[in-house]
Parts: structure tokens; C-alpha cells; sequence
């Protein structure tokens, strides 16, 4: 890469990587920005002692409550960033999710575009993730012009039994859309994959999948250990000039001709936020004042159910989910949530949760139970949001639809007991499990009203695109990463044609 390059993108977690793969063939010189290194090739990969017990992967970072009360989320910073500790659903917006819908809290509005407006780059991104999945099993499933390319990842035996019961109960369970090679994963270790990190092993995470395929091209290059500091604009306030950024210790200035930021939602605002200037005093992006607000991150439950009939010799587990209470309750009621199988859950796993508790105790319970995820649309507020203070960044999330969720959980709790296990035990995520973070850096048609427009442009600087899933308007109750793919790979395209052509 000679002198400046034409495109730099900050970040190379889910948007990035992909925004990077949709770009590479137009032969623009892209250079990405990533802050950590690579996951490397080591036991501790698949020692859940050392990811559960001592937090091993854990970064060392404190996040602040607005009460000024200090934690440490659960955001990775590393090349392929939080999907290469992801469960690897891979999973389209409901078609209903673009539309306006009435929950029981309030209105989650509808996207700027329509779901038939994704619906091709959703395929692209399917291909591009090798998705394992089966059409036709799901009621809710959006209209798919593409199949999947790969069958999906099968049950384990006591798996496809609790399957086949609740299929006997009236729920409609379907197999999970997944980007993983089971055979591959297991070669490494007998172990699931939610959660542990991904070397090369068979999940198809942004580094294995997206980002591998942009640097087969000679003009894309990552650059690792490299953190943005500050984005500055030129004299009009309004294109982007230069990107800051520190690696080993210097600070450092790149002057490209387009800048894609895609931090995470969390870290996108935040340095949107801490760009702030003479002409754009609330921050980059911000003449709407959103940016840093409509903080979503699903309200998400674990919930386990145990029967000492039932024996749970299952390596992996999480290969079905059910939607029969997404759309409505069930009932005609309001909408709910998605049910979904998590990575199996171990006593050496639980401790991590329970220290108290024996770990031979807790691997006894485990043997008898199954573990499951149930997850409902948090909806967008604009006192929801990620602030700056200093050097310390403020999350205040403003929960919503609590009561939905609620109910979620005694629906399946319900269904659960009903399908053989009387003893049925839950467990809320808060705020340290930031995974499904969103909405901070919204798309829209109006610019009183959002800061990105429908191809993730900032209306305020027209060289300056967010791609990650701070765009996302909605949380719906859906795995974010493949709708994060398929916009990455819908805006890559946009610029190719209208920014790289010219
Ligand atoms: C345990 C876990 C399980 C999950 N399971 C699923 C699942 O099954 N399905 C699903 O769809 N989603 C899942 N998710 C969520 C999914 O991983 C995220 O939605 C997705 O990875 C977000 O992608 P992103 O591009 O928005 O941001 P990130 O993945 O956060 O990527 C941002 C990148 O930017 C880098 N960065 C940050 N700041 C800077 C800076 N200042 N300078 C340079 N680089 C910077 C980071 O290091 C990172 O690489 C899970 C997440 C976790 C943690």
C-alpha cells in the first residue's frame, strides 16, 4: 500500500470485516484499523475453567453507570472482535421486525427500509458465513430467495428427544441457521462453541470468514494494535480529514479519502462522542442528537430445566430454537420473544456463576438438565444511552418490554415442565453481557432524527459511513450479526458505486 489509502475502516468485528469483503474487488486501497490482536491457537481456548472461573479472555476494562457505580462488560477487543466468542446464529430479521410493532411496553418502529430491501445481501451474507440450516421449519421465517448452501448442524441424541417432545407439546422447534463446522470444531475439542473463543477452528466468525476473504485481495490490509483516538474534520465541519490512532505508543494520523467506523455500538458513539469540535460540539454525526442514545441490548434470561429422567450427554447442544411466541403470545396477545438452545452448560461452566456451589455438585445437576436462551426486543428510548465523562465511558440502559420478557420466560418455563422437567430454574443477563449491543448510531430518513442515512452515510459528513450494529434502528428479538452482515455487505456495494465509480 503506497502513501495514504483510499478507504480506512476502524474495526474488524462483524461490520467491518464484512464491509471490508464487500470492497476488496473494487481494488480501492482499504486499510483496517483493529485495536487487538488475534485470538491465537492455545489451550485456553477450550478450558472452561479458564473462560469461566478466572475470566481469562475477559478484557480488563471498566465501564460506568450514570450513579458513577464502576463494572466490566463483557466486550472483546480483537481481530474478528465479539463474534469470535460467538454463538454463531446466523439469523434474518423477521419480515414483521422492518414494520411497526405494538409491544407490551411500546412501539418498536418501523426500519427505514424494507426487509424485500435486504433480502438479497441477507443470501450474499448467508454464502459468505457457510450457514448451516433447513428451510420450511419455522412459521415466522421471512421469505427466503436463496437456500442454504450446507445442511444444518444436527441434533445430538438427547437433543433431538427434547426436540421431538416439544414437537408433541405444539411448538414448532426449527433448526438454528449457524455458522459453524461441527466436525472441524470438535476435531479441536469436545466442547460447545457459544461463548469460547475461535481460533481457526470451524466457526465462521468475521476474521475466519469475512475478513479472510477481503485480504485474499492484495489492496486490503489490517493493521492490528491500532486504536482510533479521534476522528478530526476539515475547516467546513464537515468531511472527515483524518483518523487519529495510537499504536505501540505513538500517535499516528492517516488522511484517507473515506472513513467506515465500526467500533461495536458501544465504542462507534463513544468516539463519535469524543470527536467533538468547534463545528460539531455534540460530537461527530450528532446534529440529531442521537448518537450515544437508543442504546438497545436484548433482555436475555438462561434458563435451565432439569429432570432426573433425563441424561444430557450432549456436547454442543444448541441446535434448535422455537418462535411460537414471537409474533403474539400464543394467545393474541403481544409479542414476546425467541427461544433458543445455548451452548451446553457444564458445572465447570455454572461455578463461574455459583462459586459457592462444588463444581462435582454442580456437574452432577448438569447431567440431568438442558439449557436454553430466551430473548425479547428491547426497544429503542433515547435516554438508553452511552455517554462520555473524561476518559470513562457512561452506559445508562434503560431497560424495556421487561414485562414481556417476563412472560416470556413463564411461557417457556411452562412449556419446558409440560415436556417432562419439573424443575425449572432462570438466571437474567445484565449489563456485563453487553453481546447484543445496538442502536446507538441509528439509520433514518431524517436528519432531525437520526445520524446515518439508509446506506449508513452520516448526513453530517458525507465521507464518514457506521457500520456496525450501532445502525440498527431496532433490536427486534433476533441474533444481530447476520442483519449487521447483510447491511455491511448492501453499503459496501452502495460505495462502490457511488463514491468509488466517480
Ligand atoms: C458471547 C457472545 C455470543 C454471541 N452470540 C451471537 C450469536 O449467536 N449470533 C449473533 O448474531 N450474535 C451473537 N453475538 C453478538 C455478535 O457477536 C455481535 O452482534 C457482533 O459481533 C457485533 O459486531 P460489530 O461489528 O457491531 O462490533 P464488534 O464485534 O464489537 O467489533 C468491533 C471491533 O472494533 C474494534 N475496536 C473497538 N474500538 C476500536 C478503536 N477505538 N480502534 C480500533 N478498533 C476498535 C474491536 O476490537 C472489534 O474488533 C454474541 C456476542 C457474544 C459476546
Amino acid at each position: 500500500m503506497s502513501g495514504q489509502p483510499d478507504i480506512v475502516i476502524i474495526g474488524s468485528g462483524i461490520g467491518g470485516a464484512t464491509v471490508a469483503a464487500g470492497l476488496a474487488a473494487s481494488g480501492a486501497e482499504i486499510l483496517i484499523l483493529e485495536t487487538g490482536g488475534h485470538i491465537e491457537d492455545r489451550p485456553e481456548n477450550r478450558d472452561q475453567r479458564a473462560i469461566f472461573q478466572r475470566g481469562h479472555f475477559r478484557p480488563d476494562e471498566t465501564w460506568y453507570e450514570a450513579d458513577g457505580t464502576g463494572f466490566n462488560p463483557g466486550n472483546y477487543y480483537n481481530v474478528g472482535g465479539n463474534s469470535k466468542f460467538y454463538g454463531a446464529v446466523l439469523t434474518r430479521y423477521r419480515g414483521e421486525d422492518f414494520a411497526e410493532m405494538q409491544h407490551l411496553d411500546g412501539v418498536s418502529p418501523a426500519w427505514p427500509i424494507a426487509y424485500e430491501e435486504l433480502e438479497p445481501w441477507y443470501g450474499l451474507a448467508e454464502e459468505l458465513f457457510q450457514v448451516r440450516g433447513a428451510l420450511g421449519e419455522d412459521p415466522t421465517e421471512p421469505v427466503h430467495s436463496t437456500g442454504y448452501s450446507h445442511g444444518p448442524v444436527a441434533d445430538e441424541p438427547a437433543i433431538a428427544a427434547v426436540r421431538a417432545k416439544l414437537r408433541a407439546k405444539g411448538v414448532h422447534p426449527f433448526s438454528l441457521p449457524l455458522g459453524v463446522d461441527i466436525e472441524r470444531w470438535l476435531a479441536k475439542g469436545k466442547t460447545p462453541w457459544d461463548a469460547h473463543p475461535n481460533s481457526f477452528d470451524g466457526k465462521m466468525d468475521a476474521e475466519t470468514a469475512a475478513l479472510a476473504a477481503a485480504l485474499e485481495h492484495d489492496n486490503v490490509k489490517l493493521q492490528t494494535g491500532s486504536r482510533v483516538t479521534r476522528l478530526e474534520t476539515g475547516p467546513d465541519g464537515r468531511d472527515i480529514a483524518a483518523v487519529h490512532y495510537v499504536q505501540d505508543g505513538e500517535n499516528r494520523v492517516l488522511r484517507p479519502k473515506l472513513v467506515i467506523l465500526s467500533a461495536g455500538a458501544v465504542q462507534s458513539a463513544v468516539l463519535l462522542l469524543r470527536s467533538a469540535n468547534d463545528a460539531n460540539p455534540n460530537g461527530l454525526a450528532n446534529s440529531s442528537d442521537q448518537v450515544g442514545r437508543n442504546f438497545m441490548n436484548h433482555n436475555s434470561t438462561a434458563v435451565i430445566a432439569m429432570s432426573p429422567w433425563f441424561c444430557n450427554d450432549s456436547v454442543y447442544q444448541k441446535t434448535f430454537g422455537f418462535n411460537d411466541f414471537y409474533l403474539s403470545d400464543g394467545e393474541g396477545g403481544p409479542p414476546l420473544g425467541n427461544v433458543q438452545l445455548l451452548g451446553r452448560i457444564s458445572g465447570t461452566i455454572l461455578k463461574g456463576a455459583m462459586p459457592a456451589v462444588p463444581e462435582w455438585l454442580l456437574n452432577r445437576v448438569t447431567a440431568h438438565s438442558i439449557d436454553f436462551y430466551a430473548m425479547s426486543e428491547d426497544l429503542p428510548s433515547p435516554e438508553s444511552r452511552v455517554m462520555v465523562d473524561g476518559e470513562r465511558i457512561v452506559l445508562k440502559w434503560v431497560r424495556s418490554n421487561w414485562q414481556a420478557h417476563e412472560r416470556l420466560v413463564a411461557k417457556l418455563k411452562q412449556v419446558l415442565r409440560s415436556a417432562g422437567f419439573p424443575l425449572v430454574v432462570s438466571r437474567a443477563f445484565d449489563k456485563r453481557t453487553p453481546s447484543h449491543q445496538c442502536g446507538t448510531v441509528r439509520m433514518g430518513t431524517d436528519p432531525k432524527d437520526a445520524p446515518l442515512d439508509v446506506f449508513c452515510r452520516a448526513f453530517d459528513h458525507p465521507n464518514l459511513f457506521v457500520v456496525d450494529a450501532s445502525f440498527l434502528p431496532t433490536s427486534a428479538a433476533v441474533n444481530p450479526a447476520l442483519t449487521i452482515a447483510a447491511q455491511a455487505l448492501r453499503v459496501a456495494d452502495h460505495i462502490a458505486q457511488k463514491d468509488l465509480a466517480a
